[in-house]
């Protein structure tokens, strides 16, 4: 048992004696992230495509939406009283370091748990868009205890966005059975290695073009770090410490999304709407009074993101169109989600 877990053991024991619930005061839970890949090269699945609101050629790289969504993820778990240790916090060749390299580092940081982050890609015409977990070992029987537990809090966490259309449920899997075709037991480099509990998360799927257009936008990453933050909570059992939240959402129009394909999941088939660029929403408090504005950007993706929320009730609305406002409730710790159809 860590020093820690047994500090946490004496916390909840003196807490329950007090008639308190337990206090994240002291603990010092310790997160190692890795954000995957690193610089613009190879490795990093370059893929050019066309932006309808950029209208022109936009280069996505997975390294830079997975280093938005960690350093995201670092601040915000400073905030709430951890620990964190990154394997990169640039977007260089030299930040890609090697698979052992990672896991070395992990072990020798004292980290309690180790975060892969990445999106997924199908690599073929046919398109889905899941979240997806992944720990060593086979399904259900994890090679480190804990890791399909931490695995299970982040997809169930990520399912909740509704700011992209899910094809299918959540899903985790150990990677021994998820890769049997490579071999009885090899699975992911970057797990090979790893004495934590520990997983690797695959928010979304990139080669769906209207997710790759979400995820240029950071603040759209930085939401993934939010959410990963709550499910690590959940993981450590630190739900109480900590209020604030977001307010996020897309604002589409009538028209067919211009990148529209029929994404199929078990039961359903998704056609996504067009984004609207350039479209304010305003924040206001309960009593009407507008505390924030944000204009989506101009990339075709309508994202927009309020973050760092005392929780409570709120107000959003596309600006100048007062039929349009709706009310949203927002939970302690959590996200709460509102979309607009733009007239
Ligand atoms: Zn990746």
């Amino acid at each position: 048992m860590k020093r820690h877990t047994l500090y946490i053991l004496l916390l909840a024991v003196l807490s329950f004696a007090a008639g308190t619930s337990l206090a994240i005061a002291g603990d010092k839970a310790r997160v190692f992230i890795n954000p995957g890949h690193g610089g613009h090269d190879n490795n990093d699945r370059p893929s050019p495509f066309y932006n309808h609101g950029a209208n022109d050629t936009t280069w996505y790289y997975e390294s830079d939406s997975n280093i938005l969504k960690g350093l995201a993820l670092r601040d915000i778990l400073k905030a709430k009283g951890y620990e964190v240790v990154m394997s990169r916090v640039h977007n260089t060749t030299a930040d890609d370091l090697d698979l052992f390299e990672i896991s070395s580092l992990a072990a020798n940081s004292g980290a309690d748990i180790f975060f892969a982050i990445h999106s997924n890609a199908t690599g073929i015409p046919r398109k889905i868009n899941h979240t997806l977990s992944i720990y060593r070992g086979n399904t259900r029987e994890p090679v480190v205890e804990g890791s399909d537990s931490l695995a299970r809090c982040v997809v169930n966490q990520l399912f909740r966005n509704q700011l992209t259309p899910w094809t299918h449920g959540p899903q985790v899997a150990g990677d021994w059975t998820f890769y049997s075709n490579w071999g009885p037991k090899t699975g992911l480099g970057v797990l090979r290695y790893n004495k934590l509990p520990g997983m690797l998360s695959e928010g979304s799927f990139h080669d769906y073009l209207p997710e790759r257009a979400r995820l240029l936008n950071a603040d759209y990453c930085a939401l993934e770090g939010w959410n990963l933050s709550v499910a690590i909570d959940r993981y450590f059992g630190r739900t109480r410490g900590y209020v604030n939240g977001v307010i996020a959402g897309v604002v589409t129009t009538s028209q067919l999304h211009a990148d529209s394909v029929a994404i199929k999941g078990p039961r359903i088939e998704i056609v996504e709407a067009a984004p609207a660029c350039g479209v304010k929403v305003e924040l206001l408090d309960a009593s009407h009074k507008v505390l924030s504005s944000y204009t989506t950007d101009n990339l075709y993706n309508g994202v927009y993101v309020f973050k760092a929320l005392k929780p409570g009730r709120y107000f959003v609305r596309l600006a100048g169109n007062p039929g349009s406002e709706r009310p949203v409730t927002l939970a302690p710790n959590a996200s709460a989600y509102c979309n607009f159809l733009k007239p």
